[in-house]
């Protein structure tokens, strides 16, 4: 069991004043997994202040000594990153060896590319005898999601530290043990108190109380958009900047001449990894009509082998997903899916029948695929946040874009070809933040987020940066 009974404020782990005791439980035996405390609003209070007392003082370092001071927290994330992959595998589920290679890098990169980044910022610029000064924004509150419990705050810090900015923290509630990690670990790296605050709490509770606090200047949120929409009404008295990174419905594009194996490995990877619990999911697959039974048949098997089951076990390639809650909302859909006329081709309701006795209470999901799915079924409009893909027919590229853009969302896409130059073409066509060709590598050091009803906000390195920044002329230097 893990026991965590205090939240950092202003350089110390302090009781809450008002604060209630949170068990956890684990997704994968649905048995407790800790107990937290969570604050209240007096304690996001202390924290905000905290932040702003800190605000003047470390608003003035140079880019050397924040460069330096990321450094020095990436490398104690690096130290601390077996710990810290338990710590995500404990809260979400995902099996350890996606904690150990995706997630925890992930975060830790963070702070590296950040460092890197703000080297390569020119945050003056004079232009005769005009100076365009880019400064930090000022206290910045970080609310994040709980299905990338270790990168979102660490993405977050990273750029809002590197800007110069102090920040409060607010966590997920379901995932809060890598946040008081990540705690600890800024803690040991040397962050000046008040620089870094965390606060766990309901976000009806802290967020309600950071989207109105006069005493912060920026909310960067990430999570979904009818969360979003509140914490933008509720910040607009105060006229605060609110950056929002949100949900996608992201679409894979099979071109014509795509090689199997590698639009399977997409699909299954990107579709169906964290449990399909990954904001940039490639839930919809565009697959041309000639190809599709081959696909169907390849996918199947590829599916139907993946080892679903213990998180903690070498061979598992997918968890539970985190919660009772999730398990539901991701039965809805199947039951829709089935329900609005599309084809069940593996998967579908319940659990896997394998399971172990010991995770009979874990929240497991068949992975599940449909197919003859039409682009205005509710599968293929609504997030899902599950290892639910739907299968898509086209009969020509320009539909298969059309189908791709047809979205509310716009956060990511894929794009599988033989020919480097038609999936770069298709890529530029996609109304979306972010684009993977082929088995192109996740690349964290480059801009992340989305278009339309996946949000305004860009993160990562010195796109992530400038979303801390102010812009500043002062014009008629002469000294
Ligand atoms: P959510 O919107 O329910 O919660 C997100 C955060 O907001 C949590 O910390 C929650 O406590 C807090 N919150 C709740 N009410 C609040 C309020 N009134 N004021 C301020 N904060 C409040 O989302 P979730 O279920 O945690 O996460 C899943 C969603 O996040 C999905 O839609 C997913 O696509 C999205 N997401 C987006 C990205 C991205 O980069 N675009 C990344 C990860 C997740």
């Amino acid at each position: 069991m893990r026991e965590a009974q205090h939240l950092y404020i202003n350089g110390k782990w302090t009781e809450p004043e008002d604060g209630t005791v949170q068990e956890l439980t684990d997704p994968a035996t649905g048995r407790p997994s800790g107990r937290i405390v969570l604050g209240g609003a007096a304690d996001a209070d202390r924290a905000v202040h905290a932040a702003r007392e800190a605000f003047p003082a470390f608003s003035a370092t140079s880019v050397a000594e924040r460069t330096e001071l990321l450094e020095a927290i990436g490398a104690e994330y690096a130290r601390r990153a077996q710990d810290m992959a338990q710590a995500v595998t404990a809260e979400l589920g995902s099996p350890l060896s996606l904690s150990r290679t995706l997630h925890v890098p992930a975060a830790q990169g963070q702070f590296h590319h950040a460092a890197q980044a703000l080297g390569r910022m020119s945050l003056v610029e004079r232009r005769g005898s005009t100076w365009v000064r880019r400064e930090p924004v000022g206290v910045s509150a970080l609310i994040t999601p709980w299905n990338y419990p270790a990168l979102q705050p660490a993405g977050k810090v990273a750029s809002a530290l590197a800007a110069g900015c102090t920040v409060v923290l607010k966590p997920a509630q379901l995932s809060p043990y890598s946040a008081l990690l990540l705690a600890e670990i800024l803690d040991t790296a040397g962050v000046p108190a008040g620089v870094f605050n965390l606060v766990l709490g309901r976000g009806s509770v802290i967020g309600d109380a950071l989207n109105a606090h006069a005493d912060v200047d920026m909310i960067s949120f990430t999570g979904s958009g009818p969360v979003a929409v509140g914490v933008s009404d509720a910040a607009a008295p105060t006229a605060k900047r609110v950056v929002t990174e949100l949900g996608g419905k992201s679409p894979q594009i099979v071109l014509p001449d795509a090689d199997m194996d590698t639009a399977i490995e997409t699909a299954v990877l990107y579709g169906l990894g964290n449990s399909g619990q990954t904001c940039g999911a490639a839930s919809r697959t565009l697959v041309p009509r000639e190809r599709l039974e081959e696909f169907l048949s390849a996918l199947t098997a590829r599916v139907d082998q993946l080892k679903v089951g213990d998180p903690w076990a070498k061979d598992t390639f997918m968890g539970p997903v985190v919660s009772a809650d999730q398990w539901d909302t991701i039965q809805g859909y199947i039951r829709k899916g089935i329900d609005q006329g599309a084809r069940l081709v593996t998967g579908g309701l319940g659990k896997p029948e394998d399971l172990p006795d010991s995770l009979n209470d874990g929240h497991f999901v068949r992975p599940t695929v449909f197919a003859d799915v039409t682009n205005d079924m509710t599968i293929a409009r609504e997030e899902i946040f599950g290892p639910v893909l739907s299968v898509i027919t086209y009969d020509t590229v320009d539909e298969a874009v059309r189908i791709a853009n047809d979205s509310p969302f716009g956060l990511c896409g894929y794009v599988t070809s033989a020919d480097a130059r038609q999936a770069r073409a298709v890529a530029e066509q996609m109304r979306t933040g972010y684009v993977l060709i082929n088995d192109a590598d996740f690349d964290f050091n480059t801009s992340w987020g989305g278009y339309k009803q996946s949000g305004n906000g860009r993160e990562w390195a010195d796109f992530g940066i400038g979303e801390y920044l102010e812009t500043k002329s002062i014009v008629g230097v002469t000294a």
